[in-house]
């Protein structure tokens, strides 16, 4: 594998045995979402690039630094979806999703790209799960979908998390308060990273995710966009907030949190595992009441949350967990006798559709590597089947944690395994 897309070595979450691991998140978070009545969607893993240009901005990391684009053979400009939130309400408007009841809530799950400096927790293809609700400006739906998340979380056995919380108002409110954001900028402008200064002339609600320690110390003295945002949406967040505490949810404030895309609105919210250190975002959401205008739709509201599946496995294994432990393997077919192997093979499969988890040698092992291999793999059961017992048209069925064995009849296997592994026979 050359230096590129994927996590480093050793880090290898799309291949066994970590993969299961993967597979059992995503499919914990679709039982969460589909409960809460959230349809998958599936959208295409590359978009025209200006739909991540304009609802993004083309002042955001993403857009400006991250994205893969490339021109295909008619000359369109695509771009590798860096996230999903964009493509999700393209396809809502795209396909009149929006005479569905609303707010029509959709999940999903895949590969984004971005092109980052490839470090442990930080990818340049990894997986996102995200969810949005689109058509309705409910707090409740907000709340909603803060509370799914950190279920989804704690299903995974997840502790530790801090969930971060602010509003960051209208974008129509935001006039005023960006003008005394300008004003204090200038006033630090000296001491402010060049990102920072950058980001004074672009988009200067984005000074606050600088990563740089002198410009997030002098930003955690500026006005915030909190103490400025109308009643309107100070309230929306007022509602937000006493939903998640009937829930019992934590949550701290901080009014810094404004996320960096252009198109949020009123809530923002992040979900970190802190332990993880520089890479520590294991989730992050937000309002994009805006998004739907930005791409040529009817003004929508919506609301929607994007988790980073790498980051979340990352965490879960420093606590020691594991969301998918290995399948057990019931039982090994040790078949010595060669003549035996057909027949054995065709049994196996048998005990498969009974349900039992079923391997035999497929690597001309002899006896003792069949037996040790049995072990390795950890087989409850193994079926030994050498010459004396084929002749005798049966096998040995041996307790791999006793060593006790006996001998059944070939056309009496399959029933026998499954009643001594699961307890059910066909005259239950
Ligand atoms: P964002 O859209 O930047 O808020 O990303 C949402 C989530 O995706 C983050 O909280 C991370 O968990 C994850 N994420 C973002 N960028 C990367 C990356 N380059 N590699 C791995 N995970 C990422």
């Amino acid at each position: 594998m050359s230096e590129g897309l994927q996590a480093p070595r050793g880090t290898l979450d799309w291949l066994p045995p970590r993969s299961a691991a993967r597979r059992a998140m995503i499919d914990r978070f679709r039982e969460i979402f589909e409960r809460a009545g959230y349809g998958e969607a599936m959208t295409p893993v590359f978009e025209d690039t200006s739909l991540f240009a304009r609802t993004a901005g083309e002042s955001s990391e993403v857009v400006g630094k991250e994205m893969y684009v490339f021109e295909d053979q008619g000359g369109r400009s695509l771009a590798l979806r860096p996230e999903f939130t964009a493509a999700m309400v393209r396809a809502y408007l795209e396909h009149g999703l929006s005479r569905e009841p609303l707010p029509v809530r959709l999940w999903s799950a895949g590969s984004c790209y971005r092109y980052a400096a490839v470090q442990r927790g930080r990818y340049r293809e990894f997986t996102q799960v995200n969810a949005e609700a689109i058509g309705s400006d409910d707090p409740a739906v907000d709340a909603e979908l803060i509370a799914l998340q950190l279920e989804w979380f704690t299903s995974l056995g997840l502790a530790g998390l801090e969930l971060r919380l602010n509003t960051i108002g209208d974008p129509t409110d935001r006039g005023p308060y960006l003008e005394r954001l300008r004003a204090y900028l200038d006033a630090h402008l000296d001491d402010l990273d060049g990102e920072v200064r950058r980001q004074r002339d672009l988009n200067p609600l984005r000074a606050f995710d600088t990563k740089v320690p002198t410009s997030a110390a002098i930003m955690a003295g500026a006005p915030k966009i909190t103490d400025h945002v109308s009643l309107a949406a100070a309230e929306h967040f007022a509602t937000v907030r006493a939903f998640l505490d009937a829930r019992g949810i934590e949550y701290t404030l901080d009014p810094t949190l404004v996320r960096g895309l252009d198109y949020y609105s009123r809530t923002t919210w992040e979900v970190s595992w802190p332990a993880l250190g520089a890479q520590s975002g294991i989730g992050g959401g937000g309002r994009y009441d805006g998004l739907a205008a930005a791409i040529g739709g009817a003004p929508t509201p919506g609301v929607g949350f994007a988790c980073g599946v790498e980051r979340v496995l990352l965490a879960l294994e420093e606590q020691g967990r594991s969301p998918a432990p290995a399948t057990p393997t019931d039982v090994f077919f040790a078949v010595v006798a060669g003549a035996a192997r057909p027949r054995l093979h065709a049994l196996m499969d048998e005990a498969r559709r009974a349900g039992l988890t079923c391997e035999a040698d497929l690597a001309g092992r002899g006896f003792k590597g069949q037996l040790k291999q049995a072990s390795r793999i950890g087989a409850a059961w193994t079926v030994l089947c050498g010459d004396d017992e084929w002749a005798r048209g049966s096998s040995l069925v041996r307790d791999m944690t006793t060593g006790e064995q006996s001998e059944v009849p070939l056309d009496l296997l399959v029933g026998h395994l499954r009643a001594t592994i699961t307890g059910w026979t066909d005259a239950a």
